[in-house]
């Protein structure tokens, strides 16, 4: 009898030791998914390089054969990452937002062909704004059991805070770089992109542009209006510049009435055409204070060198930049000059400057 219990008694504590050791080894398990996780979000500086390591992570542990992650900017979810490459294919850059409202990724992006089963986990912060979306994709129809949603909401919880961290820090590095008067990037911002655009065009052989650009006569506006108007056609200046740009250009105030422009991808042609749109724009424009000197209007000069064609040395091109905007100024003003104008971008600036595009540029 004694010994049928003490049997019983053993055979109970040796299950619940059995189950103990299960659950101890579980919880085991689940705490290094977390340290492994907090690891690569230390990793995570917004590189692609970084962002491919979540991919073993996934399949590691949650069986996943694809993801795709998503963060929030202005209006917008921006897809930073996906995986494998193929899905980037058929995944959106952006998810636009519908009436103030993001359409989540739940509503806006497709279940790629070959993947049954999804997971979309929301990136947020208790009571803060969603940082983010990640998107898990099986190829097996197997949904997440419930375990693994909680680990993965627990995943997400970390990933919200490294996110809102690194979020401060853009923010803070934006305004560090931004100039008060104008809101556009100042001379800091560009010193530091500047030498990253061109080592990207030298790199992949493509075209590089710089325009420098200087308000005529700024001195006398100044004089006759005041510096508060000085100030005020500074700003309307620089947002007529950046209205006249593509979103991948990069417009800095550069000093004083100075602005430089970095127009990526393209050559002293499409540089020329592009300088000479903002020239004519900015001379059309009524300022603030409507009756400035030449007819209430400020004009602009813009000297303008590219990459290749130009050089392609960092000095060198902002020089050759700097030189044609002498020349424009000593031209008399209010005109746009490259330095080494070959015969068919003379002929492209020259139809601009008539309002006409030559043939080849259309
Ligand atoms: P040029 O056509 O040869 O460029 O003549 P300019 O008068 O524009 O050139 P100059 O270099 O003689 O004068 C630049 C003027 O720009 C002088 C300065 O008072 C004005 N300026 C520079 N920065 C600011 C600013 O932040 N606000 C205002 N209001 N004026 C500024
Ligand atoms: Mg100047
Ligand atoms: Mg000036």
């Amino acid at each position: 009898m004694s010994g049928d219990s003490e049997e019983k008694t053993s055979g109970k504590g040796s299950r619940l030791g059995f189950i103990g050791e299960r659950r101890a080894n579980r919880r085991i398990r689940v705490l290094r998914q977390v340290v492994g996780w907090t690891r690569l979000l230390a990793r995570l500086d917004g590189s692609d390089e970084a962002f491919i390591a979540l991919a073993p992570f996934f399949k590691r542990y949650f069986a996943v054969d694809g993801f795709a992650l998503w963060v929030r900017e202005p209006g917008r979810w921006q897809l930073v990452f996906a995986w494998p490459p193929v899905l980037e294919e058929v995944t959106p850059r952006q998810l636009s937002w519908r009436g103030g409202q993001p359409a989540t990724p739940r509503e806006a992006f497709a279940t790629p062909p070959g993947m049954t089963c999804r997971l979309d986990l929301l990136i947020a912060q208790q009571s803060s704004l969603p940082l983010g979306w990640l998107t898990l994709l099986r190829q097996a129809d197997e949904s997440f059991t419930v375990r693994e949603r909680n680990l993965l909401h627990k995943l997400m919880g970390l990933f919200a805070a490294h996110l809102s961290a690194q979020v401060r820090v853009r923010d803070a590095e934006a305004q560090a770089m931004t100039d008060v008067l104008t809101g556009i990037w100042n001379r800091r911002y560009f010193e530091e992109r500047y030498p990253a655009e061109l080592q990207r065009a030298r790199r992949y052989r493509r075209s590089l542009a710089v325009l420098m650009i200087d308000i005529d006569c700024f001195k006398s506006y100044n004089d006759t209006h005041g510096h508060l108007a000085g100030d005020q056609a500074l700003q309307a200046v620089a947002q007529l510049l950046k209205n006249n740009l593509r979103t991948s250009d990069i417009l800095c105030r550069y000093g004083g009435e100075e602005f430089v422009v970095l127009l990526p991808e393209s050559d002293l042609e499409h540089a020329l055409l592009a300088a000479e749109k903002l020239r004519r724009e900015v001379a059309a424009e009524f300022l603030p204070i409507n009756r400035s000197q030449t007819g209430g209007r400020l004009t602009i000069s813009i000297g303008v060198s590219a990459c290749p064609e130009n050089g392609e040395g960092e000095m060198e091109l902002l020089h050759q930049a700097d030189r044609a905007l002498y020349t424009a100024k000593k031209g008399g003003r209010n005109r746009v000059m490259g330095t080494e104008v070959t015969a068919r971008s003379a002929l492209a600036l020259e139809a601009a400057q008539q309002g006409d595009r030559p043939a080849f540029m259309k």
